[in-house]
């Protein structure tokens, strides 16, 4: 076998390992090992990558390029990953998406430069203006996306008006360019000296800066348009977008592995997001429009208080639990702050041992990214079969004694079922139709989406104030011992 066969079967290894990464991670019991056969698939990659240049005889500064990359690359990855807590996940995915889409906005260019003196076909000019435009558009959305989800920009939507014209008129004036680009960069006739006739390859830089303005732009006001609750959704887009750029990449630099990788990343971003917006019934469209046709008189009412909230101690928490028959918690961001999911599991523990029945209720956007209570319940070993979806847990609110919301907020807003307000028509999970609802949270402060919350006002709703963590901690200590 020749280096070449060698180089193509092991991508063809690591796009199946790709593809079996992704059937592990869609159930919790083999999600590590599709994490573990990811990882084994991008090593192979990258062993490809590394045959397939050394084979090619490179000279000094490629081999220093190469291992400096890879030195780089590795070193920011490991600090990055070891340092960022659960919480901070959202915030890491989207900056490496933005890494993705200016990785494929680069790649463009040099591989429009590396062949303007020669003049390139048309395909693989419209490959190279698709990628920028796609890579620009990926990396100043995700950038807007981690500014927003780290707080540094506020969570409202900018509303600019006539913003969707605006959008329809970027894409237009971009389809125009490229025309302008494909035609003036597919010269055909040179100088004696081989050079383009007329400077064409430099007048098409022209149409293809003005389009990498402009999708910059669109990327920054797509993202900057969708309000909080919203943001999830946006997340897994930006997702799919960093692999179809990723996808156009390996076109243009003629790599079987990264169009693989980029077209599973691509479609698995784009089903998941349709998931989504199917769990919050929002328009798969009107998202990735960016929230056109969402009311842009809707804005978050976050300080407006709606009558008395009344309070309870830990200690009274623990002997309403000890009491009841059936408990079902609800888990939100709160919990993965406080990192109150191992005191969590070991209340559950002590109630079923005392008879009580406990389930717990996830909503699909609870916390920061898809599937986050589930990882923090599975890390402190809670049962898989006592973790519940919303939809399989939503009608026996009504018959359950005792609710503990514990850090939850937007998920479990009654103002959601009603009209007018910024998460109106999000499913929710129905806590208040329970007995008794027990609310756990530090203080009086909304929840992502910046909106009041009804459920606390309510006759059976009591406030538990504090840490989530501490608080839990001190219920497991008031638990009667028999
Ligand atoms: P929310 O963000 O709505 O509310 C979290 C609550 O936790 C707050 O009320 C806060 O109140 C409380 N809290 C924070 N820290 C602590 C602590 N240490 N101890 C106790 N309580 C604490 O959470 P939800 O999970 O209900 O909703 C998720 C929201 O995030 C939705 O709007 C969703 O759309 C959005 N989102 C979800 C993503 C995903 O993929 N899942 C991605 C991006 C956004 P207080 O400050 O008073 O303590």
């Amino acid at each position: 076998m020749g280096i070449a066969q060698l180089v193509q079967a092991t991508y063809i290894v690591s796009g199946v390992l790709f593809i079996l990464a992704l059937q592990g991670l869609s159930k919790h019991e083999t999600a590590k090992r599709g994490n573990a056969l990811g990882v084994l698939g991008m090593a192979f990659a990258l062993f490809a990558v590394i045959v397939e240049i050394v084979d090619g005889e490179p000279s000094l500064v490629t081999i220093i390029l190469m291992v400096g990359a890879i030195a780089l690359g590795a070193g920011v990855g490991i600090i990055k990953a070891l340092k960022v807590p659960m919480t901070g996940m959202p915030e890491l995915v989207a900056q490496l998406h933005s890494f993705v889409g200016l990785a494929a906005t680069l790649v463009g260019f040099n591989s429009y430069l590396e062949h303007w003196e020669t003049g390139a076909d048309g395909a693989h000019l419209v490959e190279v203006f698709l990628g920028i435009f796609i890579g620009a558009l990926t990396f100043t959305g995700s950038i807007v996306a981690w500014a927003k989800l780290s707080e540094k920009m506020s969570g409202k939507p900018l509303t600019l008006p006539g913003r969707n014209l605006l959008n329809l008129a970027i894409v237009i004036i971009s389809i125009g360019l490229g025309y302008w680009f494909v035609k003036t960069a597919s010269f055909h006739e040179f100088t004696v000296d081989g050079l383009p006739a007329f400077g064409a390859e430099k007048i098409a830089l022209l149409p293809l800066g003005a389009m990498t303005a402009l999708a910059l732009f669109l990327g920054f006001h797509l993202v900057a348009a969708i309000g909080g609750a919203d943001m999830p959704v946006v997340v897994s887009m930006l997702n799919s977008y960093s692999g179809w750029a990723a996808a156009f990449a390996g076109f243009m630099l003629g790599n079987n592995v990264l169009i693989i990788t980029g077209a599973l990343v691509g479609s698995s971003g784009a089903i998941l997001s349709m998931i989504m917006c199917r769990a919050m019934n929002r328009s798969f469209v009107s998202v990735i429009l960016g929230g056109f046709g969402s009311e842009s008189g809707a804005v978050a009412a976050g300080g407006e208080e709606e009558g008395e909230m009344h309070e309870v101690s830990a200690e009274g928490v623990a002997q309403m639990l000890w009491d009841a028959k059936s408990v079902i918690i609800t888990p939100g961001y709160g919990m993965a702050v406080a990192q109150a999911q191992y005191p969590v599991a070991d209340m559950t523990k002590r109630l079923q041992d005392h008879g009580v029945e406990v389930r717990f209720a996830i909503h699909p956007v609870a916390g920061r990214l898809p599937g986050h209570m589930n990882v923090l319940l599975a890390e402190a070993r809670v049962p898989y079969d006592i973790v519940l979806e919303m939809d399989e847990i939503n009608d026996d609110f009504k018959t359950t004694d005792v609710v503990l919301v514990i850090g939850a907020n937007d998920t479990v807003n009654p103002a959601a079922m009603e009209p007018g307000s910024p998460i109106s028509g999000m499913p929710v999970l129905h806590v208040w139709e329970a007995a008794n609802v027990i609310v756990f949270k530090r203080g009086r402060g909304a929840g992502y989406a910046g909106v009041q919350n009804p459920l606390f006002f309510k006759d059976n709703t009591l406030m538990c104030f504090g840490d989530a963590k501490a608080t839990v901690q001190a219920i497991v200590a008031g638990l009667p011992t028999a």
